[in-house]
């Protein structure tokens, strides 16, 4: 399991910095939830995390090893976007072993990576479908179908719920809730949803404004916010 160590990270596009000087330890088995308002950088900085971003400044350390050190495929990390990025024409099947035989695993491993993942999700019998004939609840557990067969010692979620009605945000969530209790392993989620990151994590990460605005367990954030701005958009009493 990763542990993650952000110490005065920064990064601009062009003349914007979009992230100012962060640091930020996440623990080996720990569920943060990235929460902040749209433009405040929650996917820029879990894409530096997934290798898939450069930063400019600071140092990013992976279970110890500086990242510039580590290619993406070598990080242990598996991202699972908003829009599920399955591949049209293959089945589930398919598409859960796609980066697995990329990195050249046995059939046999691979086939049982799948066949374990897909029990997991409780979607076996769909394993044979292509993604047009699937609910948008069954793709996204497909694409956290795809992140699990990867065995990774970190999970990155980017707002992996907001696609989907509001009923099956709810149970989705619950399942994700379940998944990292039985994995244990390091989960970042990003989201905009205060509900969301109050039932999810174990910590919760306010952003705003290419900064830190307050880092703590969602009752140290809900009943004792530090600033107007925290207050205000996890809806503090008072
Ligand atoms: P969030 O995920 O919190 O909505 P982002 O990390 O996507 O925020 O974006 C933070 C800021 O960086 C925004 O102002 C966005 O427009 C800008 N940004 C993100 N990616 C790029 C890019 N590739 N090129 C230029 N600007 C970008
Ligand atoms: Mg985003």
């Amino acid at each position: 399991m990763a542990g993650i160590s952000i110490n005065g990270v920064s990064k601009s596009f062009g003349s914007v910095k979009v992230i100012d000087d962060l640091s930020l330890e996440i623990g080996s088995g720990e569920l943060v939830v990235f929460l902040g308002p749209s433009g405040s950088g929650k996917s820029t900085l879990l894409r530096m995390i997934a290798g898939l971003e450069s930063i400019d400044k600071g140092t990013l350390l992976i279970d110890g090893t500086r990242s510039e050190h580590l290619a993406p495929g070598q990080r242990g990390v598996a991202m699972v976007f908003q829009n599920y990025a399955l591949y049209p024409h293959m089945t589930v099947r398919q598409n859960m072993a796609f980066g697995l035989r990329n990195i050249g695993l046995d059939s046999r491993i691979i086939e049982e990576r799948v066949r374990n993942a897909a029990q997991i999700l409780e979607m076996s019998e769909l394993l044979d479908r292509r993604p047009a004939q699937l609910s948008g609840g069954q793709r996204q557990r497909v694409a956290i179908g795809r992140a699990i067969v990867k065995e990774p010692k970190a999970f990155l979620f980017d707002e992996p719920l907001s696609n989907l009605d509001a009923a099956l945000r709810v149970r989705t969530r619950v399942e994700l809730a379940e998944l990292h209790q039985r994995m244990r392993a390091t989960m970042i989620y990003v989201t905009h949803d205060q509900t969301e990151a109050m039932t999810l994590a174990d910590r919760i990460v306010v952003l705003n404004n290419r900064k830190i605005e307050q880092i703590g367990t969602p009752m140290e954030v809900y009943l004792r916010p530090k600033s107007r701005f925290v207050a205000g958009f996890v809806g503090s009493p008072g």
